[in-house]
């Protein structure tokens, strides 16, 4: 398979079959759900849409591990069961993992609400304060599990410091990498063992459907494919082809999210009416500097906090007019909530207020509409 240094032309390129397949230009869709058998000796080897080896599957993965310059992936039915199949791949009863406080909903609610029943034990970490690890630690630790930007507060992990621990202490580590897509960090180089993505948000992009992915070495992706083999959380040929289709315009539309968001944090944090933005972008931001040092861009990830609280954010979002309320994220539509009510609904008052999660915190997915016309329209609603 030929390599490809840029990451645009990889895109486009890599994992496509070659010769192509009847010389199609676009790689059809194999909607089989078996294969004639061709004498292979192992179950996992069988083709069949349950065991992730159709050709869909084949080109999109070996397109997806290219993206972050790591040797495999694996697509999946959502980003939850990418996440879930790791978890439950390298995990099992007695052990141990460290985990981040400050989680995408429902991964938080999956940890605490769903492993106890697994015999699985863990303990939330403060991301950005590696001193505090090791007392967490125990014999029976075997992973650490981090998101690269958190959602919604996009607080920047020590991502340097959470490799640097996982091969001190002999961990597997994981990152949820969604928030920057494989066009801001790749995760591999900065030596994560595994990453994991919910598909349906940057690397889709178009909000139509629901996919997920791990990528990482061929041994670790070869441990989750079995395990996912049997929980069954497999993509479907149709999605598989749409991601495929999707992921080509990556590079093109996060150009386009990180310079409106960058345009919109700007504009919000200079405007009267707002408290606070979060967005590492920004100059201030407190995460500023480890941003600027890991990520090629800053995504099109914004939240804040308006100065009149939960009444004003309430009616913000009843004034806007291009983006829509909704939640979920990483399309070429922007979207806003308020993330309480959505995608950290599954964690209590007690636990949003914890983490810093306000009822009032708006989160922002910033489209690829034009820029100018987006901040216009925050700013009518804003008056
Ligand atoms: N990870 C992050 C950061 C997310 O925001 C989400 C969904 O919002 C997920 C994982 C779960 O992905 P999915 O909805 O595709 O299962």
């Amino acid at each position: 398979m030929k390599k490809y240094t840029k990451i645009d032309t990889k895109l486009i390129h890599s994992g496509e079959p070659k010769p192509r397949i009847g010389g199609a230009v676009s790689l059809p869709i194999f909607q089989t759900a078996m294969y004639e058998y061709e004498e292979e000796d192992s179950y996992h080897d069988i083709k069949y849409i349950r065991l992730n080896n159709t050709p869909n599957h084949i080109a999109l993965q070996k397109k997806l591990a290219a993206l972050e310059n790591a040797e495999s992936s694996l697509v999946t039915a959502s980003g939850m069961a990418a996440i879930t199949t790791s978890l439950l791949t390298f995990l099992g009863k007695g052990d141990h993992f460290l985990i981040q406080n400050t989680l995408y909903g429902g991964t938080h609610t999956f940890v605490n609400h769903e492993l106890e029943k697994w015999g699985i034990s863990f303990d939330f970490i403060d991301g950005t304060s590696s001193d505090k690890w090791e007392g967490k630690l125990r014999p029976e630790t075997k992973v650490i599990y981090v998101e690269s930007m958190t959602n919604p507060l996009l607080q920047v992990t020590d991502l340097k410091a959470v490799t640097a621990f996982a091969r001190e202490h002999n961990l597997i580590s994981i990152v949820d990498n969604t928030f920057p897509s494989p066009i801001n960090f790749r995760p591999s180089e900065w030596g994560f063992d595994l990453s994991c993505h919910s598909c349906t948000k940057y690397l889709n992009g178009h909000s139509d459907i629901v996919a997920g992915c791990v990528i990482g070495s061929a041994e670790l992706i070869g441990k989750i494919t079995h395990q996912l083999n049997h929980l069954g959380g497999t993509l479907d040929p149709h999605a598989c082809f749409l991601l495929h289709r999707g992921v080509k315009t990556l590079a093109l539309r996060m150009a386009r999210h990180n310079k409106s968001a960058f345009k919109i944090a700007q504009f919000l944090e200079n405007h009267a009416e707002v408290e606070r933005v979060n967005y590492p972008g920004l100059e201030t931001n407190l995460y500023n500097k480890s941003a600027k040092e890991l990520f090629d861009g800053f995504s099109g990830m914004l939240s804040f906090e308006l100065k009149g609280g939960l009444e004003s954010a309430k009616k913000l979002l009843k004034k806007v007019t291009l983006s829509v309320i909704a939640p979920s994220l990483g399309g070429v539509e922007s979207l806003i909530t308020l993330p309480a009510t959505t995608s950290h609904s599954g964690m209590s008052p007690e636990e949003r207020q914890r983490v810093g999660i306000s009822d009032s915190l708006v989160r922002m997915s910033v489209g690829i509409e034009d820029g100018d016309d987006l901040v216009a329209d925050l700013e009518q609603a804003l008056r």
